[in-house]
């Protein structure tokens, strides 16, 4: 597999989208510092200026690079789980997989909640916020949650979500992003039948799938070449948009949260890949720099599982077949950061709200914190809908969703860091367990 990390003119291609990152954010932060208008205020002509720029040139080209690897996305989910189920070989070791990356994904996502409930306590950032600023923040995006809490609906009834990740058409599921599960279903059961037939049997379908694979990946190669210019023009639309006052506003909100997600990523996954991996966080990072810019950048695990799966392969030596079965798998079920987020944003509503929640509903918010981050999708905001869900269960408004949203397209960014960074530790911890020498 070629590995598109190398740029032409010098510069290394990690390097050049680091650049596009900084830039792209230096100038989005600055206008906004300049120009963004106080919460409610009128926006100055400038502004409208700058938003116009962001929306109309500057987005659309950003949005180029994100459907450039989205595109990839069914067919790499496909064929990389067959393969790697097929490739593995024995049911058994399936099982064992299996089994292991259900209990990497469960471990560290309960782990990362726990981290985020005990920050709230510990912080209280709902207990700081006065009802009059509350009031203000909700009143501003009232519409925007109302929105999203109307998209929650469906993710009500427990029970029907289980029946519906098996696909009754499954062309059409995974037409959608909700349907990945479907689809990824599929593949693992046609990988799994495919281990009981004779292998010249199976041929054709295995060199066909690997020859598609393969140009996938070609294809997101040429799409990496773009990404120092696609980073740039998404960090600068997301920074120039910031809503820097209402972050003032929300301030410890946004501190818990982000805090959260770093002290998770540089403790939590950090020390997770150096226990179970044998990496040191310097060999650590400089083999994900690549992928922790594209899961900022892009807000989304789906989008950034190609690169996953590359950086598994080629920087770090994972079997092909280890990595194309844990990375569709981690990107639609293994979520830190979401699941992290997801806790702390619970509890601090609650606090917003006056809802002391006692320790037999924090045990839920756990619960549903895990299972949520589990059934949301990969994508920028997928977690939202879902978040509304466990905010009705412990019976706190959903529409109180309006106070975080100004703040949680960086939120987003940073909690789709450790998403991708966890599955990618899942995939080196069970390489290193079967036996295989990850590069030094
Ligand atoms: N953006 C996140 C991801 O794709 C999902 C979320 O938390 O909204 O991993």
């Amino acid at each position: 597999m070629e590995a598109p990390t190398e740029a032409r003119g010098g510069m290394s291609l990690p390097t050049k989208i680091l650049l596009g990152l900084i830039l792209g954010g230096a100038v989005g932060i600055t206008l906004n510092v300049m120009f963004a208008p106080a919460l409610g205020a009128e926006a100055s002509p400038t502004y409208v200026a700058v938003e116009w720029w962001a929306d109309q040139i500057i987005k659309p080209f950003g949005d180029l690079f994100l459907r450039l690897l989205f595109m990839v996305v069914v067919p790499v989910v496909f064929c990389s789980l067959f393969l790697g189920v097929a490739g593995i070989g024995s049911v058994q070791k399936i099982g064992r997989l299996g089994s292991r990356t259900l209990l990497w994904f469960l471990g560290t996502t309960s782990l990362a909640v726990l981290l985020g409930l005990t920050l709230v306590r510990t912080i209280e950032p709902g207990k700081r916020m006065s009802p009059e600023v509350a009031a203000q923040v909700k009143e501003q995006y009232l519409t925007v949650a109302k929105a999203k809490v109307e998209q929650s609906e469906q993710a009500k009834n427990w029970l029907q979500m289980v029946v519906d990740i098996v696909p009754e058409n499954v062309v059409g599921t995974a037409s959608t992003n909700k349907g990945i599960l479907g689809l990824i279903l599929f593949a693992l059961l046609l990988g799994m039948a495919s281990t009981r037939l004779p292998p010249d049997r199976t041929q054709v379908m295995r060199e066909l799938l690997e020859s598609l694979y393969e140009l996938c990946i070609k294809i997101l190669g040429w799409a990496m070449q773009l990404a120092p210019y696609g980073v740039a023009c998404l960090i600068f639309h997301a920074t120039s948009k910031l809503g820097l006052p209402v972050m003032k506003l929300v301030g410890w909100y946004f501190v818990t949260a982000m805090g959260g997600l770093i002290l998770y990523q540089l403790v939590f996954v950090t020390g997770l890949a150096w226990f179970f991996a044998g990496l040191s966080p310097a060999r650590f990072y400089r083999g994900c720099r690549t992928l922790i810019v594209t899961a900022f950048s892009t807000s989304s695990s789906n989008a950034t599982m190609p690169t996953t799966i590359r950086t598994a392969v080629d920087e770090f030596g994972v079997p092909r077949e280890i990595a194309g079965f844990v990375m569709p798998l981690g990107a639609t079920m293994n979520m830190n950061g979401t699941a992290l987020f997801e806790g702390v944003s619970v509890l601090f509503l609650a606090q917003v709200y006056g809802a002391g929640l006692g320790i037999g509903q924090q045990v839920m918010v756990l619960g549903m914190a895990v299972l949520t981050a589990i059934g949301a999708a990969g994508v920028p905001g997928g977690s939202i809908p879902l978040l509304a869900v466990v905010l009705l269960q412990v019976g706190v408004p959903p529409e109180l969703l309006a106070l975080i949203l100004g703040v949680d397209r960086l939120v987003d960014m940073a909690r789709t860091i450790p998403n991708v960074t966890s599955d990618l530790t899942c995939s080196l911890w069970l390489a290193r367990r079967e036996g295989h020498a990850l590069k030094e």
